[in-house]
């Protein structure tokens, strides 16, 4: 084990590294009776809380309201009784105390990196961390990278935006310290996948890290140039920042298509190290490696936390961040988590179905509720079905239309075969989704591909209603 876990924050040694054969970075924290982790993740928490407490004074206002201070934390059950964290909540605190709001908690002076949101979904986040926090980042992700089967000797390809996406310089992060060889490739220059792919038959990398939808892009752009991507020697390829790695027919389809591991990781970047949702090498779903992120599933209308078996929304709290702590912080994904064994012998908490889809993602179609990501795995479980689609939902009449624009393979040109595809994809799409889809095919490649993650889902009853309203005006 590496660390001194007496003193909090924690201090690990840079220098340490298991040995290549053993199967753990940390075996005494990963394989141990949870009863006992938990001694160690109370006295953690404790300790972040108290930190946090001194320091923020947002979380000492919601802490007081809610009458609570880390005195209240005696059981790890006292978390609980903290309020939630909503992420509006912390691009309020940054409009209010610009930069990084009133929970940075260490000197401003101190932060050694900052990154941030696209803001795509309103006002940007900024994150200001600090180094000694970077270099923890660093010791768990190259910790649950080992976990992954990833070793010194492996080549490493990061094919994603370096920019503000913090999936890129975390895995970045765990790789260097875990002493493999990182090559940051990066994404989203025009020719840059077809430039990935040349590097990638030059020099041979063993472990590729990106978006689910970017390594299927990968693999259309190596074909077209003569390549089997199962040829380029990828042995593990790890991803974040979209559900697809945990879709089980995505899962089987990126591992026949480079013949290597496809591990699901992931959480959130205000919870960087995000990769404390990650599945180990026998992928059983992701692990939740709690003593260095502790997360709870819990109810996503009183987030409190579900037993064992339930489905609910992830809140994640940090355990060794001193820069901007998050505890409670709700994720909005949609999860189910158990106990039960995995073969890897760690006694984590295991998500089954990994994050499978967002709250607000969800849409109702005649009274159904979807998940974008259970049309993804019955399409990509169809032989036949060509790689790409999209999921239109209108209103013309009364009655919700659902449309799913499929591809159809370049084996399925035949109107013969395709009238039968067809068939089959409306059928088993309704059998999964209980609503009866229109699927109107269209030859492979007519689709755009992403780079990044994937928006498939076209939702233009909102703007139906509002043509209403505008008439009824
Ligand atoms: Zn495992």
């Amino acid at each position: 084990m590496n660390g001194d876990l007496a003193v909090w924050p924690p201090r690990y040694d840079p220098a340490y590294r298991p040995d290549p054969a053993a199967d753990y970075w940390s075996p005494e924290l990963e394989c141990c009776d949870p009863r006992t982790r938990d001694v160690l993740i109370l006295e953690k928490l404790r300790r972040q809380a108290g930190w946090a407490w001194e320091r923020s004074p947002f979380y000492r206002r919601k802490w007081e309201a809610a009458g609570v201070s880390p005195a209240t934390l005696r059981a790890l059950d006292d978390l609980a009784k903290f309020p939630i964290v909503q992420k509006a909540e912390l691009r309020a605190s940054q409009a209010a105390a610009p930069p990084y709001g009133e929970y940075l908690c260490i000197e401003p002076g101190g932060v050694a990196r900052i990154h941030g949101t696209s803001g795509t979904t309103g006002r940007p986040t900024v994150f200001g961390i600090g180094s000694e926090d970077w270099e923890r980042i660093g010791e768990a992700h190259a910790r649950i990278l080992w976990g992954a089967g990833i070793r010194p000797d492996d080549r490493v390809l990061i094919c994603s935006f370096f920019s503000l996406y913090m999936g890129s310089w975390g895995a970045l992060r765990g790789v260097e310290r875990l002493g493999a060889t990182a090559f940051p490739f990066g994404a989203g220059v025009p020719g840059q996948t077809l430039m990935a792919v040349e590097w990638a038959r030059e020099l041979k990398p063993t472990a590729f890290y990106g978006t689910p939808s970017y390594a299927l892009h990968f693999a259309e752009t190596a074909r077209r140039e003569g390549i089997d991507p199962g040829t380029l020697g990828f042995r593990t390829l790890f991803f974040s920042g979209e559900p697809g790695a945990g879709i089980p027919a995505t899962k089987r389809l990126i591992e026949e298509t480079f013949r290597g591991r496809c591990v699901d990781m992931g959480s959130m970047a205000e919870m960087t190290p995000w990769m404390t949702n990650a599945e180990c090498r026998h992928r059983t779903g992701m692990h939740l490696w709690q003593d260095l992120v502790f997360t709870q599933v819990c109810d996503p209308e009183t987030f409190a936390p579900l037993p064992f078996g339930a489905e609910g929304t992830p809140v994640y709290t940090h355990l060794e961040r001193t820069s901007q702590p998050m505890i409670r912080l709700v994720s909005g994904d949609l999860t189910r988590w158990t106990d039960e064994p995995c073969p890897c012998g760690r006694t984590y908490p295991r998500l089954p179905d990994g994050l499978y889809g967002r709250i607000d993602d969800m849409f109702i179609v005649r009274g159904e509720n979807i998940y974008p990501s259970a049309i993804e795995d019955t399409l990509r479980a169809i032989d036949g079905f060509g790689g790409e689609f999209r999921v239109i939902v209108s209103r013309r009449e009364a009655m919700d239309e659902f449309l799913i624009r499929a591809e159809h393979a370049a084996s399925h040109a035949d109107p013969g075969l395709q009238a039968k595809l067809r068939a089959t994809m409306t059928e088993r799409l309704r059998a999964r989704l209980g609503v009866h889809p229109v699927v109107e095919l269209v030859p492979e490649g007519t689709l755009p591909r992403t780079e990044f993650k994937a928006r498939r889902v076209i939702d233009d009853r909102d703007l139906y209603r509002r043509s209403l309203q505008g008439v009824r005006r």
